[in-house]
């Protein structure tokens, strides 16, 4: 192979054509509600700018994020579409969202307060959503404290600190379809959306739904819908994305070395593979610090000349060994971990499922020494091609 993907060891293309194109569809299948596209956690381990961009291209209405500076990124990047912080966060940074004009979250009196305390030292107005806990249990305020939080955000927004923007919530069971769970929190965030509007706010957006719950549920969809997952082709969803979402992460790497050894060979770290015939392995230069877990031994998660190899021993650091058998493989030749599963090569979901975890794990575990490369090749998929 030609190109700049040789000067790598290994490299993780990155389809931003998919991203985009699974924008599009997913917006068009919503119903109309407004799409933010979730690019925390470097877009899901694709790039947060890249990843950003791409879904802004597929007419994402919104991005999100995790961390005030992965907001503030966007906007350096030219990102003009409105951008939510998803965690509230006590953090120094809301200065920094305010004159970023990003939205800013809230579940606590307190974080209303410093948030509105920020905006006044700004001489601006904070943009702010107010998140309820409907039944996760985790970020948010109660039923018990909603009505105080409404109350602290409306005396901030009659002092001109804080323009409530939006309310949201988030689910706990939404991959479990059917899960009694889902239309009860979606019930009870109805309520307390309520009981914010009867008390004075008018958000712009409302919104309760994650991949999951947008595509399973579609009551849940309301305003808008946070798309993590699904922007890069992946879901929790048992079976993973249905089949007109595109994976948009590869994974491939160049085998470093290539050696013939007698039976009985025992290989890596603790000889927990032991070659059962004369046999040719093949050594892969990325390890569990490039996210590749320990747990992947023994699994024939490896494609090489179109078929699967396992995975021969431990897996170290930074290299793990493959066992091609009598498959004439040499130095240098690319085998592939993960993709879109066109050619029959593993995906980030089989991954997932082989080591008892997501596949958003694996995509988001992929480690900074392993280069982003972004060719914008054509995306193919069910519904025709489409250029970035
Ligand atoms: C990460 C996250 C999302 C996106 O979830 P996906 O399952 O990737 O769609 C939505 N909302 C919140 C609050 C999140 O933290």
């Amino acid at each position: 192979m030609d190109g700049p993907g040789d000067r790598y060891h290994a490299q993780a293309p990155v389809d931003l054509a998919a991203i985009a194109r699974n924008v599009a569809i997913l917006r068009q299948r919503m119903n109309g509600s407004q799409v933010m596209a979730v690019v925390k956690a470097d877009g899901y381990g694709h790039g947060i700018t890249q990843a950003g961009r791409a879904a802004v291209d597929g007419g994402a209405d919104w991005l999100g994020v995790v961390h005030v500076a992965e907001a503030t990124r966007l906007r350096e990047a030219g990102v003009t579409v409105p951008v939510l912080c998803l965690m509230a966060l006590a953090e120094g940074a809301h200065a920094d969202a305010i004159a970023a004009g990003v939205d800013l979250t809230a579940g606590t009196v307190s974080l209303v307060r410093q948030i509105a305390a920020a905006a006044s030292r700004a001489g601006r107005p904070a943009r702010l959503q107010l998140k309820a806990d409907t039944g996760l249990t985790r970020g948010g305020a109660t039923r018990a404290e909603w009505p105080a939080v409404v109350d602290a955000a409306l005396a901030a927004q009659a002092d001109g600190q804080v323009r409530v923007t939006g309310l949201w919530s988030h689910f706990a069971c939404a991959d479990d379809p059917g899960h009694p769970s889902v239309a009860a929190q979606l019930a009870r965030f109805g309520e307390a959306a309520d009981y914010a509007e009867k008390a004075g706010l008018t958000p712009e957006v409302r919104h309760i739904a994650n991949t999951a719950g947008a595509l399973t549920f579609p009551p849940s969809r309301l305003d808008l819908v946070r798309l993590g997952g699904a922007i890069y082709g992946l879901s929790t969803l048992p079976g993973g994305a249905p089949g007109w979402l595109r994976p948009a992460m590869t994974l491939t790497a160049r085998l470093a070395q290539v050696k013939r050894v007698p039976p009985g060979t025992g290989v890596s770290y603790g000889h927990r593979y032991v070659t059962t015939a004369e046999t040719t392995l093949g050594l892969v230069p990325l390890g569990y610090a490039d996210g590749v877990p320990r747990g992947a031994a023994g699994r024939p998660l490896v494609q090489a000349r179109g078929r699967r190899w396992p995975i021969a021993g431990t897996v170290c650091m930074d290299q793990f060994v493959v066992d091609f058998g009598d498959e004439p493989v040499s130095a240098g030749e690319e085998v592939v971990l993960f993709g879109p599963g066109d050619d029959g090569e593993p995906t980030a979901q089989e991954w997932g499922e082989a080591l008892g975890t997501i596949s958003y794990e694996i995509v988001t575990g992929i480690g900074g020494r392993v280069p982003r490369t972004y060719a914008r090749a054509q995306a193919r998929g069910p519904e025709g091609d489409v250029d970035a």
